[in-house]
């Protein structure tokens, strides 16, 4: 792990008292009467300490995180400053186009008569000359497209007012600090200067004494981005386990928002085409994306289409997808800084996340150093059982279910369903419950039988706080409930993503069957019928789930290529289940 630049983020910073309201702040009516109608009630600490020196015309450097409301501390005082004649008199800077597109839209927000434009790489040069010709007071852009309409003489800063620079340390880890100097050497030298920054490398810092070194400093609510509403986890997981680790996991929260960071764009595509083959919906998010890929993954994201995407950190800079709700370190960050950011994509607009992150054993270094920035542990969680995983599953459906309740617009016509079967007499309204409780646990996956075994996979096991199985789970001897014909031996891994067996993770798919506890089937019946009647050996049988009214077997995809060329349907406890790749 690099931790590079620590030296500045560990100071101790003091936050500045809050102004009461943004009227003392010297801002104009327009921009108090926009901010009011948008509910900011009072500034942020960082606008508290930046927009008085920005409206009196000051070069401002800020330390100031993603989320401390930074974009509203500089767009502000630049929206009451500039000239309004249609020349260029604002360009921010953003290092990515996400970022750009929601400063944008901020400045719209604040004063829409302002000509506001996004100007960034990866879109068609068209509609950004157009805008430009007929004159914009305010852009925000990435520096690389910024530099190709300077050099085409498309972008004419002679007239600039104030130059923004956001995002600072992202600037440098995406290689951008030389287009960026080349961006401010081509605005005049008379002009208002602001850089805010989560971090403060020494490059950041140095380019700050060279173009602002008079600059007022603010530094408020500590360097890094607000982590106290996210709940930051680890689970140990041994490297060849972490897809394994990464199922349960998100099999335990259908349906929530989450974005999982892999260490490349290899990995990326494989975690995702991994997970798509055991019915999560996922989309992978990398560097080699062109801007409308990129952008349809995070459409289909927001829209709430798939549930999972899988990024690099490079591909998640700057994702701002208010949705999200878990992120999950499936491979742990280069550096603090990455980790920060990373945590920082959940919690979004005052929500709580979670982030957990998977730690092999040779990555415990990992927690001293989260310790050391954040002066907190993380709290370490075991890998769930099959059982924890359907008792969460459960308490997903649950909160539907009461979110329905609760919804006052909903209940008279549902109300009015119920009264109607229970005044035909065939029904009592407790029947109607348990019949429309079991459709939905089928659409959703969710078991209401028996809770499957509650011993966490093996490899998981190490001496957990309170968590040890054999301590709550009885003696360690005891076998495996529904152990059946597989033989497991206790200490011994449960079939699954064996480290020994896994094979690439993209070899392997789960089986659908039509047949499940409801029918009596169990564990040892499948793996029975799959070694007897299909030919596969136990060894090769990976992960089972048996639910309600349905199984999955997770199997090597040649072996399910096998099966379902052979046979429709497997004979189980005298039922012929119709088999399928499970979606
Ligand atoms: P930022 O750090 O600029 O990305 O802002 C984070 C979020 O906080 C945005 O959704 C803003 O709309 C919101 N926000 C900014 N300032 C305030 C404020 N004074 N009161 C309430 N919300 C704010």
């Amino acid at each position: 792990m690099t931790e590079q630049d620590h030296d500045h983020r560990d100071e101790p910073q003091g936050d500045a008292p809050p102004a009461a309201d943004f009227a003392a702040l010297g801002l104009h009516d327009a921009l108090l009467e926009a901010i009011e109608g948008l509910g900011f009630e009072s500034p942020t600490p960082v606008q508290a300490a930046a927009i008085p020196p920005l409206i009196a015309g000051e070069d401002v450097v800020g330390l100031a995180r993603t989320g401390s409301g930074k974009t509203a501390a500089f767009s502000l005082p630049l929206l009451q400053r500039i000239t309004r004649d249609g020349k260029v008199r604002a360009l921010i800077m953003a290092p990515t186009r996400e970022l750009a597109q929601q400063v944008t839209a901020a400045m719209r927000s604040f004063e829409p008569t302002v000509r506001s434009w996004a100007i960034y790489g990866g879109s068609a040069y068209g509609p950004q000359l157009k805008a430009l010709k007929r004159g914009v007071s305010v852009i925000v852009g990435t520096p690389g497209r910024l530099l190709d309409l300077l050099d085409k003489g498309a972008l004419d800063l002679s007239g600039l007012e104030v130059l923004v620079l956001d995002e600072g340390d992202h600037m440098l880890q995406l290689g951008f600090l030389e287009d960026v100097e080349q961006i401010i050497a081509a605005a005049p030298d008379a002009r208002q200067m602001a850089l805010f920054s989560a971090t403060m490398p020494p490059d950041i810092r140095r380019l700050a004494e060279r173009w602002i070194p008079d600059a007022v400093q603010i530094s408020v609510g500590g360097g890094g981005p607000k982590t106290d509403h996210i709940d930051q986890r680890w689970m140990r997981v041994p490297h060849a386990h972490k897809l394994e680790a990464l199922l349960r996991v998100l099999e335990g929260q259908p349906g929530v928002p989450t974005i999982v960071f892999a260490r490349t764009r290899k990995g990326c595509a494989e975690v995702a085409d991994a997970l798509i083959g055991r019915g999560v919906s996922a989309d992978a998010l990398h560097g080699d994306l062109n801007q409308p890929a990129r952008e349809r993954v995070l459409g289909r994201l927001r829209s709430g289409a798939i549930q999972v995407l899988v990024a690099t950190d490079v591909a998640a800079r700057g994702l701002d997808v208010d949705r999200l709700e878990l992120v999950v370190n499936l491979d742990l960050p280069d550096s603090i800084d990455d980790y920060v950011h990373r945590i920082g994509r959940t919690g979004r607009a005052g929500r709580e996340g979670v982030a957990i992150s998977f730690v092999t054993p040779r990555q415990r270094g990992f927690l001293h150093a989260v310790r050391k920035r954040f002066g907190v542990e993380l709290t370490q969680i075991p890998v769930p059982s099959d059982a924890d995983v359907v008792r969460q599953q459960r308490g997903a459906l649950e909160a539907r279910l009461e979110e329905v309740r609760d919804d006052a617009s909903l209940d008279e016509d549902a109300a009015d369903a119920v009264a109607r079967l229970v005044d035909s007499g065939d029904w009592t309204a407790e029947q109607v419950a348990a019949a429309a409780i079991h459709l939905l646990a089928e659409e959703a996956g969710v078991s209401l039988g028996a809770l499957p075994d509650d011993e966490p996979p093996a490899w998981s096991v190490e001496r957990h706080r309170g968590r040890d199985p054999r301590e709550r789970r009885g003696p360690p001897d005891r076998q495996p409930s529904r152990a059946g014909p597989r033989g497991d031996k206790p200490g011994r891994p449960p079939r699954g993503l064996r480290g020994d067996h896994s094979g690439p993770v993209r070899d392997e798919v789960a089986l659908f069957l039509a047949a499940g506890r409801r029918h009596g089937v169990g564990k040892g019946d499948l793996v029975g019928a799959l070694a007897n009647e299909c030919g596969i050996p136990g060894e090769r049988i990976g992960r089972i789930t048996v639910l309600d009214g349905r199984s999955f077997v997770v199997l090597q995809r040649g072996d399910l290529d096998k099966i379902l060329r052979e046979r429709k349907t497997l004979e189980l406890r005298g039922r012929h289940a119709k088999l399928d790749v499970a979606r």
